[in-house]
């Protein structure tokens, strides 16, 4: 098995430890994480710095997560045999590419990113608009290339900062004069973005509308029983709607079962199934999905200097990966030889 490791094709992707992670990022990005890791090469970054980006007044939320959101990988089946686990803040490597790459792209190209324009629109910036904010897409460009990573397993609000790190991968590769850097590409699965309980477009820690993947059991039951669904459907013999109704949306994220999923649509558009009888099969998915995530989750936790050892060793051999393309990239693109 080891000596094929080297072939494989090389994954990264990371989360901002700025809450616990939830069942969006399981559908948009763990999931695949879980099931690609013993047929790839994979680093996870835990991205502490660009959490401080718009965190920067409070780091001990961000130093508090980094062990949370380990936890949840640990949790969710990350197997730290398989993955590495690595520290952003420790890889200076990591900061030192993005500081390079800062001079291959405009402000121009920044701005017009459509996931940073509603980020910063969201957050209410304005003119306040941090300048680490703006560029954490090229800092992102450093975080994929520093590993020569060819997938970045995302959910669809990332699409625009890969395309953003091959632009960068092409001007650095055309300024070495070489294909130094591989050309990374994203893996959106079909789910793409998954709504909040409240309907609105993205499930998202900082939002409040997020299931974590540590929920209890009865969160759990009250989550589903809040949910969006057709505003309009009232009783349980009106024709409902299917599209826009979060209810259906999950079922069509979680459940194995897609021809069963087609048939309730049928039964819900049609009118007779009511909204308590969908939530509670829905429930039922959902319980029977988090239960072992729960489980696995109390274990480690029983034991966090285990956890850290996880996160030092991970760290240390991240560190040595990308400091050698470090070392790479400043020699390609010319910088002062200490012959
Ligand atoms: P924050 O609100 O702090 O930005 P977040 O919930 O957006 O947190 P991130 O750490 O920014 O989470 O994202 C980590 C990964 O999870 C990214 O690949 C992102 O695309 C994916 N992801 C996050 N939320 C969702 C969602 N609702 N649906 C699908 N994928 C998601
Ligand atoms: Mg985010």
């Amino acid at each position: 098995m080891s000596e094929n490791l080297e072939t494989r094709p090389v994954i990264l992707t990371g989360d901002r430890p700025t809450g616990p992670l939830h069942l969006g990022h399981y559908a948009g990005s763990l999931k695949n994480r879980v099931a690609l890791q013993h047929t790839h090469k994979q680093y996870l970054l835990l991205a502490d710095c660009q959490a401080l980006t718009d965190n920067a007044g409070d780091p001990e939320k961000v130093r508090r997560n980094v062990l949370e959101v380990a936890l949840d990988y640990l949790a969710a089946g990350i197997d730290p045999e398989a993955t590495t686990i690595a520290v952003q803040s420790a890889l200076p490597a990591l900061a030192e590419l993005g500081q390079l790459y800062l001079n291959f792209v405009s402000v121009a190209r920044l701005e017009r990113n459509p996931t940073i324009k509603a980020e910063i629109r969201q957050r209410g910036f304005g003119r306040e608009l941090p300048a680490g904010f703006l560029c954490y897409p090229v800092a992102q460009a450093a975080d994929i290339t520093g590993f020569k990573a060819n997938v970045v397993p995302v959910g669809e609000d990332q699409i625009p900062m890969i395309e953003q790190t091959v632009e960068i991968v092409r001007r650095v590769n055309r300024q070495s004069g070489r294909a130094l850097l591989p050309e990374p590409e994203a893996l959106v699965p079909p789910v793409g973005r998954l709504p909040g309980i409240d309907g609105a477009a993205k499930m998202s820690k900082s939002t409040g509308n997020a299931i974590p993947l540590s929920a209890s059991q009865e969160d759990i039951r009250q989550a589903v029983r809040r949910m969006y669904t057709d505003p309009g459907h009232l009783r349980a013999s009106d024709p409902g709607k299917v599209e826009g109704n979060v209810v259906f949306t999950y079922l069509d994220a979680f459940s194995d079962d897609a021809e069963g999923v087609a048939e309730l649509k049928v039964r819900y558009r049609r009118g007779g199934l009511g909204d308590m009888k969908v939530k509670g099969h829905l429930e039922e998915i959902l319980q029977r999905l988090v239960w072992p995530i729960r489980q696995r989750r109390a274990e480690f936790a029983k034991d966090p200097g285990e956890v850290v050892s996880i996160l030092r060793a991970g760290t240390e051999k991240a560190r040595e990966i990308t400091e050698a393309t470090m070392e790479e990239v400043r020699s390609a693109l010319g910088l002062f030889r200490w012959a």
